[in-house]
């Protein structure tokens, strides 16, 4: 299979992702209940109950570009999702790739990698391994005599306000000027040269993200992270990949909870949610009007929805678990309203 077929019609590619059951998971003996039964097809199996308490299962498919069961690994991943999109930077464009899913479905493993050491294999993400094919493709004679350079950028948004991760978390302003461009003052821009740079601003922008943080999950949970990377020429943007690790989609626990900050952060993460859906849909249908403005995130991601030349691909993540179906059904709703025209 060509890992390009997913872009050549369309200009957004949906994908989803299903982890393994985890250690917890396999201790209080949870279900698997996602099959994947072929490249792009995913069965939700959820279990249900009749008045007369005869069980049974409700089986629901749907079907993405291309959907990955649990042995497959970040690096397939990302061949058939944001690889494709490398091209488009270096064809003066913006790509953007999202990670989409509920809290422990695979976000950050998927994107930033897993560099704990929980994991056996420490794997790269999606911000690494981009990262190393722009710098092969930089090294084609064709792109070469362009003299082009790369920066990289990394901040986060949190309740609806922006944290730059590459300068001690300094908060930062969205100016949109009379053109309708969005900037993000003061927003660092480091030069890299190579994979291992990038891995190192990658180790920085997180451990500045959850310093300060009793939890780094539920801080992550709340807040969407935005790597960067940028390619200038003579000091103009040539084009742009943003690859962005959402905040968590469950949002349901937030409406009943007691703690006010705790539902107003709710209800900003999924104002976003929602605009960036809208967004998406507007870039694969052409539509002149993109609410962008409805929320920080999609701001600030203005330039990727708009053009000729943007492309968006989103890597929506699920949990196996019969504990997590709701959110997992949630999830694939999602994913499939994004994908339809
Ligand atoms: P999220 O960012 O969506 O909250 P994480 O990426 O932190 O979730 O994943 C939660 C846990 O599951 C982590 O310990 C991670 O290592 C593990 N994990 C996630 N996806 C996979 C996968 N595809 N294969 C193996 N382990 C995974
Ligand atoms: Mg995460």
């Amino acid at each position: 299979i060509s890992s390009n077929i997913c872009i050549e019609e369309h200009r957004i590619c949906v994908c989803v992702r299903k982890r393994p059951l985890n250690k917890k998971e396999l201790t209080i003996r949870d279900l698997d209940v996602i099959t994947i039964p072929s490249k792009d097809v995913v069965m939700v199996h959820e279990p249900k109950q009749k008045v007369d308490l005869t069980r049974y299962l409700e089986n629901q498919t749907f079907r993405f570009d291309y959907a990955f069961d649990d042995s497959t690994t970040n690096e397939m991943v990302y061949r058939f999702t944001a690889r494709p999109l490398v091209e488009t930077i270096f064809e003066r464009g913006m790509a953007t790739c999202f990670a989409y899913g509920q809290t422990g479905s695979g976000k950050t493993h998927t994107m930033g990698g897993d560099f704990s050491g929980k994991n056996q294999d420490c794997s790269k993400g999606i911000y690494a391994l981009a990262s190393r094919d722009v710098f092969v493709m930089l090294k084609k004679p064709c792109h070469k005599k362009l003299d082009l350079q790369v920066y990289a950028t990394f901040f986060e948004i949190y309740s609806g306000k922006v944290f730059d991760l590459l300068n001690g978390k300094a908060k930062l302003r969205v100016l949109e000027d009379g053109k309708q461009q969005v900037q993000v003052v003061g927003l660092h821009e480091r030069d890299v040269k190579c994979t291992e740079d990038v891995l190192k601003l990658i180790e920085v922008g997180n451990s500045c993200r959850t310093s300060g943080q009793t939890s780094a999950n539920a801080h992550s949970s709340r807040s969407h992270a935005v790597f960067q990377i940028i390619l200038r020429r003579k000091g103009k943007m040539h084009g742009k990949f943003s690859l962005i690790d959402l905040a968590g989609n469950e949002r349901g626990a937030d409406t009943s909870s007691a703690d006010r900050q705790t539902r107003l952060e709710g209800a900003e993460i999924n104002k976003s949610l929602l605009a960036l859906k809208e967004c998406i849909r507007a870039l694969g249908r052409n539509k002149p009007h993109t609410p962008f403005r409805a929320s920080k995130l999609t701001q600030v991601l203005r330039d990727s929805f708009i053009g000729e030349n943007s492309r968006t691909c989103m890597i929506a993540t699920i949990s196996p678990g019969m504990t997590s179906c709701e959110n997992t059904l949630n999830t694939l709703r999602y994913a499939n309203r994004v994908k339809e025209l």
